[in-house]
């Protein structure tokens, strides 16, 4: 049998006005965004989490710390295939990606296909191995509130 790891990942962003929203790697029109040091893909950001806890190697903020200027702004996805080559340094490849968002608005099921393909691409791998799933909270919690997003990931890394 290959050798496998699993690994989780979670992280929240807060909300603001007239902020880009970003999530999955794809471009949400809509008139908020989330508030980070990065472009604020909190979906990228919980992936990048799990793919570190597979290689128990830390977690986003110790590899992209938010003091640092070089990650002001970035793109997510550049740091979705850092982490990717890090895996792939010491032979690992992501197997699956199941990611669970939660957002009270807006609806995201126009986007998901787009997400599934974008992540997929930048991980190297077939679209149907990466699963985007997203749900309100029924008006609940501070994601029902419109306040933030949370989102958990889980991968399986097989080693190649
Ligand atoms: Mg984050």
């Amino acid at each position: 049998m290959k050798d496998i790891r699993i690994g989780n990942g979670y992280d929240v962003h807060a909300l603001a006005e007239g902020l880009a929203m970003f999530l999955g790697g794809v471009r949400i029109d809509c008139p908020f965004g989330f508030v980070a040091h990065s472009d604020g893909d909190v979906a990228i950001h919980a992936l990048c989490d799990a793919i570190l806890g597979a290689l128990a190697k830390g977690d986003i903020g110790k590899h992209f710390p938010d003091k640092d200027d070089a990650w002001k702004g970035i793109d997510s996805k550049i740091l979705l295939s850092k982490v990717c080559e890090m895996a792939a340094t010491d032979g690992w490849k992501v197997g699956n990606a199941d990611i669970t968002i939660a957002l009270q608005r807006p609806k995201l099921a126009p986007y998901i296909q787009a997400m599934r393909e974008t992540l997929a691409g930048v991980m190297d791998i077939a679209a149907d191995r990466v699963s985007v799933k997203a749900t309100t909270t029924e008006h609940l919690g501070f994601v029902g509130r419109g306040e933030g997003c949370e989102v958990w990931a889980s991968v399986i890394l097989i080693k190649e």
